[in-house]
């Protein structure tokens, strides 16, 4: 169960008081069930409070008008709702929010709110830094901290929507999407995640559509197998390379679960849904000279005929001291068009947010990395980038 250390406790003079509040933000309508049963209370009482927290956005139980007065001290006394600290909130040009989150440890994640037409996408960290090393990616090479608990997953979600004063759901919503495609590797921290995103599906909770929440893998088959036994969240997969040769070189775990596996596991994930007809998303970053030949999109939509899939183009968002290169957009068409001729619903994503490196593979944050890849990376590239990242 998640905890935070509460400040508000007695301490004794040179004797450091170890007193813990549960963290209610964080806790699934079982686990709150769980928690007033715990105390001698009526079950209800976890539907109230969850309705209290994540549709009116209240993290004060004297606000919480339907509890009686000795329910709302006791609750003060045990319990808090604490999301993690915003450090700035950053809105580019073309709409897109960025927020920097610091959390306990002081390392900083990005959440980044991406408005489109009828639509708006919230992108969610789940670690802080990935310990996965994608050549391509931002987070991987800051290297890995740790695992976000589920109140500082669905605390992301609350946070930007208590921003845009979108939590109510009788509201129209501001944020209608939630992907789990920030910092991290969600299925290393599985059951979290998975707390997490029922959190955000949950009625009493968020209650977003679980076609509106996507977590993306970059393809652990293990954890694929055992999602469907515990949510219906709907799934991406970040393949972008149609062959194991060359999806070793960008994603490193490939060479333990290479592409075949990979999509009969999602295969399964797909029939385990209650929804037969779910597809899943495939992601695919287009990189210059690297994965944007004719010949790779024609090598992807065979080895894509295995699974029912739309396709989702990413074109590569270079950074400080990245070898690779943005895809040419006359090429990105061609290789959307290509896929889209083989028969794929293929979309790809403009970019956005660039103003305020809010774009995908962009999100960096500032991690406390425990695996030194960071300095690594830096000290590897310190030929040809102008500033190495910042580690704090
Ligand atoms: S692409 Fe995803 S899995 Fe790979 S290093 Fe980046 S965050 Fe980790």
């Amino acid at each position: 169960m998640t905890r935070v250390i509460a400040s508000s406790q007695p301490v004794q003079e040179g004797v450091p008081v170890a007193d813990y509040r549960v963290n209610l933000l964080g806790l699934t309508e079982q686990k709150l069930t769980d928690f007033f049963l715990g105390i001698g209370e009526k079950k209800f009482r976890a539907i109230q409070v969850m309705k209290w927290i994540h549709h009116h956005g209240v993290d004060d139980f004297s606000q919480m008008s339907n509890l009686s007065k000795a329910l709302r001290e006791k609750l003060q006394q045990i319990a808090t709702i604490t999301a993690p600290e915003v450090l700035s909130v950053n809105t580019s040009a073309d709409g897109t929010r960025k927020w920097l989150i610091r959390l306990e440890g002081g390392s900083c994640i990005e959440t980044v709110f991406i408005p489109g037409k009828g639509r708006g996408t919230l992108c969610v960290s789940s670690q802080i830094g990935c310990s996965l090393d994608c050549s391509f990616c931002a987070t991987g090479k800051q290297g890995f901290n740790r695992d976000l608990e589920v109140h500082e997953i669905v605390g992301q979600l609350w946070l930007a929507a208590r921003s845009f004063d979108s939590l109510d759901p009788c509201k129209k919503r501001v944020i209608t999407n939630v992907v789990m495609m920030g910092m991290g590797e969600p299925l290393l921290n599985f059951d979290n995640v998975v707390d997490a995103v029922n959190l955000m599906m949950a009625d009493n909770a968020y209650g977003l559509s679980k076609r509106r929440v996507t977590l993306s893998t970059s393809g652990l088959i293990p954890e694929i197998d055992k999602l469907g036994d515990r949510t219906d969240v709907s799934l991406a997969v970040s393949l972008h390379a149609p062959n194991d040769e060359l999806r070793n070189t960008l994603v490193p775990i490939n060479r333990r679960y290479p592409i075949n596996d990979l999509l009969a596991a999602v295969n399964r994930y797909l029939q385990k849904l209650p929804d037969t007809h779910r597809r899943a998303t495939i992601e695919y970053t287009l990189i210059d000279g690297v994965n944007d030949s004719l010949d790779h999109a024609k090598q992807l939509a065979e080895v894509l005929r295995v699974v029912p899939c739309k396709i989702n183009l990413i074109p590569f968002n270079p950074f400080p001291g990245t070898g690779y290169k943005k895809v040419k957009p006359a090429q990105a068409k061609k290789f959307q068009e290509y896929l889209i001729n083989a028969g794929y619903i293929t979309t790809q994503r403009t970019t956005r947010g660039d103003d305020i490196d809010a774009a995908c593979g962009q999100l960096a944050g500032a991690v406390n990395d425990k695996t030194s890849r960071s300095r690594r990376f830096s000290a590897h590239q310190a030929t040809y980038i102008d500033e190495p990242i910042q580690i704090q």
